[in-house]
């Protein structure tokens, strides 16, 4: 299941994903069942429920509130950030890129829990200012207060990809000018401190009363080391591939049709001969037409194959996503991301083809590069 977009705050799409809503239902509850009676054990039953849902609510706003921190700051140093998405396990700001310097990574990592605690010591002061103890105001100020600071010590905590991991991968990048290594380190103690929640998690369940936030202890700490070990992954595949360019990966020479070969040739002469299943359409000056691929084609009748030509067919030129040969393969990894294309035309000025590059080309040197421990 997918997480639903839900609109827009400062330029930033906000998504909540399905997920949220067991949490969203679990703080509600327990506080409408066990926290606010215990507390204030005077109110009338429906209140209970009523500030026990306006706090949820207010809770949600507290994480999009620390994520968009984290996206203001990052657009400040002109990362592009697609999209903040709420989960089970809190929120996430997704930047389209890493930050590119340590002091960048530093004061977009420190925005997330500086709002945090921010917001919780303001609504502390509130709550302290209205004098009014026992009160509906006072629960909800209170708790959502002492959460938002909990939300940026929890933060804090310098494990990667945690906020605090962040900071400590900032720090060791600067000091010992290696992303690389910097960011290893930060995994590592992200890695540790999740198995060590897991461990914490699994002693809480086996306590009496301790069943359900064990279990919930435990699955962050396994999220937590899954992510860490993912965030290393991906900077070791990047790192595979950089100065790589995409001229250094395409085919130079691609399996191409002219414009005017009728699609009975193009089925009998080409596709039933080769391994090709996708072809470029090639004008006679060499510059680019189309792509016309088995897909094209099975959406011909067979009684029109001899007449129907691979132009009337094609998927046309202002339609196709394509590269330049001089652009870094993590650009084209990118565009294979974000476009559902399994090969990319190649091309140069004039719409010149020079090659095309292919997804498999691209994950069989990832391959060998990480094998060959390059
Ligand atoms: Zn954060």
């Amino acid at each position: 299941m997918g997480a639903v977009r839900i609109g827009r705050l400062l330029g930033v799409e906000l998504a909540v994903h399905p997920s949220w809503l067991v949490i969203a239902f679990l703080i509600t509850y327990s506080l409408a069942v066990r926290q606010f009676p215990a507390d204030f054990p005077h109110w009338p039953g429906g209140l209970y429920w009523a500030v026990a849902a306006a706090t949820s609510l207010l809770f949600f706003a507290s994480v999009l509130a620390h994520e968009l921190s984290h996206a203001v700051v990052a657009r400040r140093f002109h990362l592009r950030v697609s999209s903040i998405t709420l989960f089970i396990f809190g929120g996430a700001a997704n930047l389209e890129e890493e930050p590119k310097r340590p002091r960048d990574e530093a004061l977009i990592a420190a925005a997330g829990p500086i709002s945090s605690l921010v917001i919780g010591g303001l609504l502390l002061l509130a709550d302290a200012a209205l004098g009014e103890a026992g009160g509906p105001l006072d629960a909800l100020l209170s708790w959502l207060g002492y959460i938002n600071i909990s939300l940026g010590l929890f933060n804090l905590i310098p494990g990667f990809p945690m906020d605090g991991g962040r900071l400590l991968r900032a720090l060791l990048w600067k000091l010992r000018r290696d992303e690389y290594a910097a960011t290893r380190n930060a995994a590592t103690v992200g890695r540790l401190f999740g198995y060590f929640l897991i461990g914490l998690g699994v002693f809480l369940a086996f306590q009496p009363g301790g069943l359900f936030s064990g279990i919930w202890l435990a699955l962050i700490g396994w999220f937590l080391s899954n992510a860490a070990e993912a965030a290393v992954a991906r900077m070791s595949v990047e790192r595979s591939l950089r100065g790589v360019k995409v001229r250094d990966l395409m085919d130079s020479d691609p399996a191409s049709v002219g414009p005017n070969e009728t699609v009975a040739s193009l089925i009998n002469e080409r596709m039933l001969r080769g391994e090709h299943q996708s072809f470029l359409v090639r004008h006679d000056d060499g510059g680019l037409a189309g792509v016309v691929s088995l897909s094209d084609v099975r959406r011909v009748p067979r009684e029109s194959w001899e007449t129907a030509r691979v132009t009337d067919i094609m998927t046309r030129y202002p339609d196709i996503v394509t590269i330049g040969p001089d652009v870094e393969i993590e650009g084209a990894l990118r565009l294979f991301q974000e476009k559902p294309v399994r090969q990319l035309p190649v091309v140069i000025e004039g719409r010149q083809i020079v090659g095309t590059l292919t997804r498999s080309g691209i994950l069989g040197l990832i391959e060998t590069r990480i094998k060959l421990g390059v």
